[in-house]
C-alpha cells in the first residue's frame, strides 16, 4: 500500500506513521528527517536546506523531490511506503504523479491551529537520534533524556513559538491545497487528531481499513 500522510506540522503525521509502519511492515518515509540528516551529516544538500529550515519555509521544490525519487528507489520500498511530510506543494504531487507512482490513500491529520500552536511549543526531539517526543503527550521516561539512547532532548530552532507561525502560514498557502487535489482524485481520509494520541491511532486505522 502506497500512503501519504497529510496536515499541518505538529499534527502529528510521525507518530501516525510510525503506528502505520509497525502495522503494515512498510517503511515510513519523512522528508523533514532525511534533510535533519543530511544538516546533521553537513552535506552540501543539508546546508542548503538549513536557512529555509530554520526561517520555517519549505525547502525549493527540486530539493525534495530529488530526495524521494532516490528514497522510493530504494529495495524497501517495493511493498509500500508511508510519506510523512511529501507531497508539500502542488507541484511537488505532481511530480509523484509524473514519476508513475500510484497512490492508495491519502489520509489527512486534521488539527486546529490552536492546538498546533499549543502541541509545537511542547514538542522536543533528541538531540543525538532524532527521535520526538512531547512534554504533555509523549513524555520520555526520564525528563530531558531520550528514551532509546540516552541523547539530550532539544527543541527544534523551527518548533519556536514565532517560527511556528510562519510554518503555520506556510502551511495554509501551500500544502492545504493539496486536500482539494487528492480529494478530487478520490484518494482523500480525513482523520480528526484527538487530544490523546492513542484515540488518533485508533481513527487513522480506521481509515486504512474504509
Ligand atoms: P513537521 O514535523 O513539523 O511536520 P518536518 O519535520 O516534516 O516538519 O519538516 C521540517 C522542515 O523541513 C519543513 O518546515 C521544511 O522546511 C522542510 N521540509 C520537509 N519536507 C518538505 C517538503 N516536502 N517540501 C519542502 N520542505 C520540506
Ligand atoms: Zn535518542
Amino acid at each position: 500500500m502506497n500512503l501519504i500522510l497529510l496536515g499541518a506540522p505538529g499534527a502529528g503525521k510521525g507518530t501516525q506513521a510510525e503506528v502505520i509502519c509497525d502495522k503494515l511492515s512498510i517503511p515510513a518515509i519523512s522528508t523533514g528527517n532525511i534533510i535533519r540528516e543530511a544538516l546533521a551529516k553537513g552535506t552540501e544538500m543539508g546546508v542548503k536546506a538549513k536557512s529555509y529550515i530554520d526561517a520555517g519555509q519549505l525547502v525549493p521544490d527540486e530539493v525534495v523531490i530529488g530526495i524521494i525519487k532516490e528514497r522510493l528507489a530504494k529495495d524497501d520500498c517495493q511493498k509500500g511506503f508511508i510519506l510523512d511530510g511529501f507531497p508539500r506543494t502542488i507541484p511537488q504531487a505532481e511530480a509523484l504523479d509524473a514519476m508513475g507512482i500510484v497512490i492508495d490513500k491519502v489520509i489527512d491529520i486534521e488539527v486546529p491551529d490552536e492546538k498546533i500552536i499549543k502541541r509545537m511549543s511542547g514538542r522536543r526531539v533528541c538531540s543525538k537520534c532524532g527521535a520526538s517526543y512531547h512534554l504533555e503527550y509523549k513524555k520520555p521516561a526520564k525528563d530531558g533524556v531520550c528514551n532509546v539512547c540516552e541523547g539530550e532532548l532539544i527543541q527544534r530552532k523551527d518548533d519556536h513559538p514565532d517560527t511556528v507561525l510562519d510554518r503555520l502560514n506556510v502551511y495554509h498557502e501551500q500544502t492545504e491545497p493539496l486536500k482539494d487535489y487528492y480529494s478530487k482524485a478520490g484518494l482523500l481520509k480525513v482523520v480528526e487528531g484527538q487530544e490523546e494520541v492513542a484515540d488518533t491511532t485508533v481513527l487513522t486505522l480506521k481509515a486504512l481499513e474504509d
